[in-house]
């Protein structure tokens, strides 16, 4: 029937590594892993295996094939689909989530640095629109909406609307699960969800780039919600209406508290990034096994805001994955060492 579609088969929860690639200004200088095969390698005496590992001479590109492409597929066959980036600050998380906002504006056909999300939301819409063009029998319409907010300190805060702090999660039996009063926009297009990225980014706490700043110690979670029903001329077609989601998670840094030289905030900050990381370890770890086993556990999602979050996006139907980055230098050793110990959990 014209109602079947392709489901691909991959499993429910992928675990890749991405490895940094050396940028001028801090020079790698020894590397602390050994490739050992395609998707393994050893660190000291410890061999560590993934459902993939992308090196430094890998791009975005290769990247998105991996990861971004497959997730587009099981969307639009009705998984909720997600995507988690974890590592140390300065491992790539950003980059290969997102990639620079520049890269954003210019789209991948100009720019090779853009990042797994807007090109995940470039081939979404352009297979939207093949579908449309293509289908003549039954035409299927789509209606996509997107939010974008941030966990800091195990607190939500719209990126859409920094006004909005503290916001909570409700679970009610009118409207569901959902976050009350949290922005959701209407989009159509690619430059539609560019707007929405590169505000949200922009919003996010302030600089970015350096260990002790605010914005490694933050979690950003956007989600995209796509409805899709067809109306076609064949009576089984009729009125079947899906619903999935797109979640893109890129986590705060996964560095153990520096010494405490910006007060007690700081310290603070530490505490519930290293609780929620080890809560979302502990759930992926879960869903990892349940997956192999088939078993329906009790998945202990209330424990913090953030696995609280992901609860609609990891439960039932739904298709993960992590992506694990590491900066191979000496100096990052430790940091590396439990990064990999993550994503082998993960596995
Ligand atoms: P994180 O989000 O994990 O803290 P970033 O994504 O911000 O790390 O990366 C740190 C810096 O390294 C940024 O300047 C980023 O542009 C750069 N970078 C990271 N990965 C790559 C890569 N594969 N190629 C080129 N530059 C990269
Ligand atoms: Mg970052």
């Amino acid at each position: 029937s014209g109602c079947q579609e392709d489901v691909p088969s991959d499993p429910s929860v992928k675990v890749v590594l991405r490895i940094r690639t050396d940028i001028g200004r801090d020079k790698l200088e020894t590397p602390t892993i050994r490739r050992v095969s395609s998707n393994s390698l050893s660190l000291g005496d410890r061999l560590f295996s993934f459902d993939s590992v992308v090196d430094s001479s890998s791009s975005q590109e290769d990247i998105f094939k991996l990861v971004g492409v497959p997730l587009v597929k099981n969307s639009l066959a009705g998984f909720n689909t997600s995507i988690l980036s974890y590592g140390q600050t300065g491992s790539g998380k950003t980059y290969t989530m997102w990639g620079p906002q520049s890269a954003m504006v210019e789209g991948h056909n100009s720019s090779s640095n853009q990042g797994i999300g807007p090109r995940v939301f470039q081939m979404l819409f352009s297979e939207i629109q093949k579908e449309q063009e293509n289908s003549q029998e039954k035409q299927i319409n789509y209606q996509c909406r997107c939010s974008f907010l941030e966990i800091y300190n195990d607190q939500i805060g719209d990126l859409l609307d920094p006004t909005q702090r503290n916001l909570e999660i409700r679970d009610d039996a009118k409207n569901g699960f959902y976050v009350e009063n949290l922005t959701e926009e209407y989009v159509t297009n690619y430059e539609d969800v560019t707007q929405i990225l590169i505000k949200g980014l922009s919003n996010r706490k302030v600089g970015a780039t350096s260990i002790n700043s605010k914005g490694s110690r933050s979690h950003i979670v956007f989600t995209c919600v796509i409805e899709s029903w067809s109306k076609g001329t064949s009576s089984k077609c009729f009125s079947s209406s899906k619903t999935s989601r797109i979640s893109l998670i890129d986590l705060a840094g996964s560095e153990r508290n520096k010494l405490d030289d910006a007060g007690r905030q700081y310290v603070k900050e530490g505490k519930y990034v290293k609780k929620s990381l080890s809560q979302i370890g502990n759930l992926v770890n879960i869903l990892a096994e349940g997956a192999q086993s088939g078993k329906t556990q009790n998945i202990p999602y209330r424990n913090s805001c953030l696995t609280h979050l992901l609860r609609e996006t990891l439960g039932g139907n739904a298709k993960l994955t992590v992506i694990c980055a590491i900066y191979p230098d000496n100096r990052c050793r430790v940091e590396t060492l439990s990064t990999l110990r993550f994503g082998q959990r993960a596995k």
